[in-house]
């Protein structure tokens, strides 16, 4: 597993008052584990599978930990449903969301990246993070 994502974690944990308790730290390999898009229900499934007492809401506050701490962020889902992905230590993307089957595909643009940091010094604004999601039909669902 990604010691160095890991390190960031229990750095968090320490530095926020939290512990680092046996239980988390499957959650959080779990997590580092799973690449991809997923949903906080199918991690909790992985989780659940090598630790059957784990609890729901355990895993969930653990989530939001991660998110906190820079680790995972979030995607909206069509329906309303919150997606997970890694974070640290990736490169920055942006997705376009097909409206059909609901796909993301992981896109990125210099000349968009360049734009939206200048749009954001034309109004003397700091950027610090931003997402973009372009929502339309992929071309598996086009046809
Ligand atoms: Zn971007
Ligand atoms: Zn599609």
């Amino acid at each position: 597993m990604n010691k160095s994502a890991q390190s960031v974690f229990i750095e968090y944990m320490r530095d926020n008052g939290f512990a680092m308790t046996p239980q988390r730290k499957v959650i959080v390999e779990t997590f580092l584990e799973t690449e991809g898009h997923f949903t906080a229900e199918s991690l909790c499934e992985l989780v659940k599978n090598k630790v059957p007492d784990v609890g729901q809401a355990t895993i969930y506050r653990t989530l939001k930990l991660l998110v906190e701490s820079g680790l995972a962020d979030t995607i909206d889902g069509l329906d309303g449903t919150a997606l997970y992905e890694h974070d640290y230590g990736h490169s920055h993307h942006d997705h376009l969301i097909c409206v059909r089957c609901n796909k993301k595909i992981e896109v990125f643009d210099e000349a968009i990246e360049k734009r939206q940091e200048e749009v954001a010094e034309e109004y003397d604004f700091k950027l610090t993070r931003h997402r973009m999601y372009l929502y339309g039909v992929c071309s598996d669902c086009a046809e």
